[in-house]
């Protein structure tokens, strides 16, 4: 009897490229305030070790994208490379699709065809209109072997506010509340002390991430709320105010028209209820908080299409994620 090994190591390489992915995706990571509003992407370059050892290989080179308008991660990355006499035998992992277009700075595709690597390994697609696939397609044309797809989820969800930006039409929207144990966001319709210090830096620094935040003109005209970033570090939303005279689709269509890639509901109820009826959300974050009130503002009602996405501690309180089922 044979045995068909082939399949083990069929394995074996989806596990280093699944490896060296997750390294791109944490580096990537790093661009979540200067990269915007181009997306995250993080790049490793592969090559075989020159050491005596069949089959080992080490990192020559990595990179991400720092700042919008600067170097992107494959430029970054093979800038890093010192001996450039190993890229022949390279692999480049890239966790987005290398760019064919002339923006700021020349084509990436370009630029990895020019360097003469031997595979190309991508974690998605990017779907802006000026790549979408033509990166791939000019590598490819080149001879050079492009493999797509690897812990593709994971990098469309580390760019989740672009790819929806660019596919939907419309910001990245984040439903923020925080209530009570007994499901009220306020104390006889008066503001309420519900986040503790690690929840509110939490608050901060997600509005530091963010694009812009918006609040109902009942919730803005109570409580004057600021809506900047005080407890991290980073630039301030911007902020919006609803009032009843603007239609959600046609906001969306406003906020979409002027670049802005994520938004933050924070409130109040009536607001939240209003995005979810019209199904304009992807992501919920819901803190509780282990206080009663007797009576108050009714948080918002769950919509029944969510997934938990995660669930965290912080002190006392709970902070859960969901994220819609289809997703
Ligand atoms: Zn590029």
């Amino acid at each position: 009897m044979t045995i068909d090994i082939s399949k083990y190591f069929l394995t074996f390489a989806n596990m280093n490229d699944e490896k060296y992915m997750r390294r791109c995706l944490q580096l990537a990571a790093n661009g979540i305030q200067g990269a915007r509003p181009n997306p995250m992407v993080g790049a490793v370059i592969v090559a075989p070790s020159l050491m005596e050892r069949a089959g080992d290989e080490a990192i020559i080179g990595e990179g991400y994208h720092v700042r919008c308008g600067e170097g992107h991660a494959e430029v970054n990355a093979f800038a890093s490379v010192k001996d450039e006499s190993l890229l022949k035998d390279a692999t480049i992992y890239v966790s987005l699709e290398p760019c064919a277009h002339y923006g700021k700075t020349p084509p990436c595709a370009d630029l990895i065809i020019k360097k003469g690597v031997k595979r190309v390994v991508v974690g998605c697609i990017d779907p802006f209109a000026e790549v979408k696939g033509r990166g791939i397609e000019r590598i490819r044309k080149a001879g050079i072997e492009v493999e797509v797809g690897v812990l593709e989820k994971e990098c469309q969800w580390l760019n989740r506010r672009f790819f929806t930006y660019h596919s939907k039409h419309r910001p990245y929207i984040i439903l923020k509340w925080a209530q009570t144990a007994n499901g009220f966001i306020d104390d006889h319709f008066k503001q309420l002390m519900i986040s503790n210090e690690q929840t509110q830096m939490l608050s901060h620094q997600l509005r530091a991430e963010e694009d812009a935040i918006l609040v109902g003109h009942t919730t803005f005209d109570r409580d004057h709320p600021s809506l900047n970033v005080r407890h991290w570090h980073g630039p301030d939303p911007k902020r919006i105010v609803l009032t009843h005279d603007r239609p959600l689709p046609q906001l969306m269509d406003d906020l979409y028209q002027h670049g802005i890639q994520s938004l933050i509901v924070e409130g109040g109820c009536q607001t939240h209820e209003s995005f979810i009826q019209a199904g304009l959300w992807d992501e919920i974050r819901m803190e509780v908080a282990p206080i009663t009130v007797s009576d108050g503002t009714r948080a918002p009602q769950l919509p029944s299409d969510i997934t938990l996405f995660d669930k965290k501690e912080y002190g006392e309180n709970t902070v859960t994620i969901f994220s819609k089922k289809s997703q």
